[in-house]
Parts: structure tokens; sequence; C-alpha cells
């Protein structure tokens, strides 16, 4: 599929709110394994802790609703530089970055100590 069909297949869904069904497909399926497997099925926000994790799910770091047309794509470019578009996360890394779990993002050094 073209990133044109696939922003029209996704559009549509959503239009019939029927997004769901995106999740259920198999291209969708057989990418999300494929990375998954590229990542040795590792969580990779915790990797960045020193932590080991089984990811369970493939996040799109661009939103599908947002970004149709990169539904089914491993990446994206923002300004010539390429990106991963989907990213293994364990359950609980996924809430996180949904603001599931009123997650703050830790504080950087510089602003540790100022009070
Ligand atoms: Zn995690
Ligand atoms: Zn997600």
């Amino acid at each position: 599929m073209t990133k044109e069909e696939v922003a029209n297949w996704i559009q549509q869904l959503m239009k019939d709110n029927r997004l769901y069904s995106f999740y259920k497909s198999k291209e969708w399926r057989h990418l999300k394994e494929e990375v998954l497997k590229e990542n040795h099925y590792e969580c990779v926000m915790c990797r960045e802790e020193g932590k080991v994790s089984k990811a369970v799910t493939v996040h799109h770091v661009q939103h599908v609703k947002k970004y149709p047309w990169l539904a089914l794509s491993k990446t994206y470019e923002y300004k010539g530089v390429e990106y991963k578009n989907l990213i293994p996360l364990c359950h609980d890394c996924h809430d996180k970055v949904h603001g599931r779990m009123r997650y703050k993002p830790k504080p950087k050094p510089l602003t540790e100590e100022r009070w």
C-alpha cells in the first residue's frame, strides 16, 4: 500500500468509527510483529533507563488519528531527518506515553535543585 492508500483507508475507518479494525488488520499485525522482533521484544523506554521489560505493544510516535498516512510506516521524516515512528513498549510505558497515569517527565538535572 502507498502512503496515500493507507491514509484513505484509515480516514474511512475513522469516519465509520471502526479504527479498531486497523489494529486487527493483518498488515498492522505483521508490521507490529516485525518491530517487536527487531527490538528483541524489549520495551525501548525501559531500556533507556537500563531496565529490561517485555514489550507487549507497538506505539505510534506520530498518532494514527493525526497522521493516518504514517499508520504503517516504521519511520517518519522531520526536517530531513528520519525518526522511528513505531516503538515497542511495555504496558506501563505505553500508559505513560498516552498520559493515562498522570505521568510527569523527570526533571532535568539542571532544574533539579533550584529551590
Ligand atoms: Zn517499559
Ligand atoms: Zn500508543
